[in-house]
């Protein structure tokens, strides 16, 4: 009772001062964290919670750890700031680290957020193709249910309407073509450059001209829009679609990155080499602002002209920050020492099959799909029609887990406005006893709207 007395006018303030992103006014549901540790969140109240959506803001090695906080002090001691018009070395032992994880050549360029990185991906093919005397190829192709970032350029590469049309109009030159979804579509073929996703790509190009199209962005799997799988082969034929047309492959790593989906990179799964990869989030666990567009050495080389316009006129003042370079490279061997990114993809497969089997004779479970520790929850008022179930029960599903302890999440499906897939993604070091709890919780919780 204490606690509800001393909580009031910390929600009161924070109804009066804060403007939260992305949901309805409704200050009672607003969560105040004051303290995490591991996969757990505290509230202003005491109260704690399993944070199994800790992964879509990619707090992929937990909540707590001392030395990434100390990572941090001990560079902004020795050196807290330098602009990457020069250089320091937390930046280009980072830019060395990526490379080592990218398994080939690139060269970095560093920003805050994946919004940023997306927009400096677009710059940088638009001028690639400039710099090589290809003045017409400046339109971007990515997919319906993506989401690339809140900015004009990023967001008009997102594919969903909903979180569009009040701001239009966005940057111009964005086209968008359906995904592969393989729960809805039978989209197959024994061939992966005739499924109906990549057609969809290469046909977009040959009538919007080749010679017009500068770049392909794409997350290896669609977060945002409903954690969709793609089919095998997908991700390599779209790449070799834009190398016949010419055009580049962005790879939006912002969630799939680091760990998530049981590789260092989301691409990894799918045999590909990107021309571009963005990245953020989980490049720090989310404990400091960072990202990075990484591009292949031969486009960088491009920009290596010695006339005055030949270089890249962009510039990002707080871009690879030297305590955030610091704390991502404390964070990058943390994972590699605990070895998270196959503890993800292990823990991943077993809590998918264990959802599998608890979940699939609930009538409205469609599908239960994943890969490491990314998993989505398609719920569908009929499997038979697959006709998404009623946010609201949605909600009540989320809304009962989060009384019980357990915050999970929820995201988009084919028609806008549909949100009817629930996200489970936590750090990639949960412990055994926490996977089961969530589980437990997530029945339960789902028993409850039968
Ligand atoms: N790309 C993807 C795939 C994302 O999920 C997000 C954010 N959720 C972004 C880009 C944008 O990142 P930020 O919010 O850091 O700008």
């Amino acid at each position: 009772m204490v606690q509800t007395d001393q909580s009031q006018p910390l929600l009161a303030k924070d109804d009066q001062y804060i403007w939260h992103s992305m949901k309805p006014y409704n200050p009672d549901a607003t969560l105040v964290v004051t303290e995490a540790k591991g996969c757990w969140v505290t509230d202003h109240t005491g109260k704690k919670y399993l944070d199994a959506m800790a992964g879509l803001w990619c707090v992929n090695v937990g909540y707590g750890r001392e030395e990434l906080a100390k990572a941090a002090y001990e560079q902004l001691k020795k050196l807290a700031y330098f602009p990457l018009t020069q250089s320091h070395v937390p930046a280009i032992q980072l830019g060395e680290k990526l490379n080592e994880l990218l398994g080939d050549e690139y060269v970095i360029f560093f920003s805050n957020s994946g919004s940023e990185a997306n927009e400096t991906a677009f710059k940088i093919a638009r001028q690639y193709h400039q710099q090589r005397g290809e003045h017409n190829r400046y339109k971007i192709i990515s997919r319906y249910r993506s989401y690339h970032g809140n900015s004009m350029g990023a967001l008009a590469a997102t594919g969903q309407a909903q979180r569009k049309y009040k701001y239009e109009p966005l940057a111009p030159g964005f086209i968008h073509v359906a995904p592969p979804d393989s729960y809805r579509d039978d989209d197959q073929a024994e061939n992966p450059r005739d499924l109906k996703s990549v057609k969809a790509i290469d046909d977009v190009m040959t009538w919007e001209l080749s010679e017009t199209i500068a770049a392909v962005i794409m997350e290896p799997i669609i977060t945002g829009g409903g954690v969709l799988i793609p089919p095998e082969g997908y991700m390599k034929a779209v790449k070799e679609v834009c190398e016949k047309h010419g055009a580049l492959l962005i790879v939006d790593e912002v969630i799939c990155g680091f760990g998530r989906t049981g590789k260092p990179f989301g691409f990894m799964n799918y045999s590909v080499k990107p021309d571009i990869v963005t990245m953020a989030k989980g490049i720090t666990s989310a404990y400091l602002p960072l990202s990075a567009t990484a591009v292949r050495k031969e486009i960088y080389e491009a920009f290596k002209g010695t006339e005055e316009y030949d270089y890249f006129r962009h510039v990002n003042t707080f871009g690879g920050n030297p305590a955030a370079c610091a704390l991502a490279l404390k964070n990058l061997e943390i994972m590699e020492k605990e070895n998270l990114f196959e503890r993800s993809r292990e823990v991943g497969e077993r809590l998918l099959n264990e959802l599998k089997n608890k979940l699939k004779d609930h009538s409205y479970v469609g599908d239960v799909r994943g890969k490491g520790l990314l998993i989505g929850i398609e719920l569908v008022a009929d499997k038979d029609t697959k006709e998404p179930l009623d946010v609201l029960l949605v909600n009540k599903v989320i809304g009962i887990c989060k009384e019980n302890g357990l915050i999970i999440g929820k995201n988009g499906t084919t028609v806008a406005g549909y949100n009817n897939v629930l996200t489970l993604s936590p750090p990639l070091n949960i412990e055994e006893e926490d996977l089961s709890f969530l589980v437990k919780t997530l029945a339960e919780a789902l028993s409850q709207i039968k």
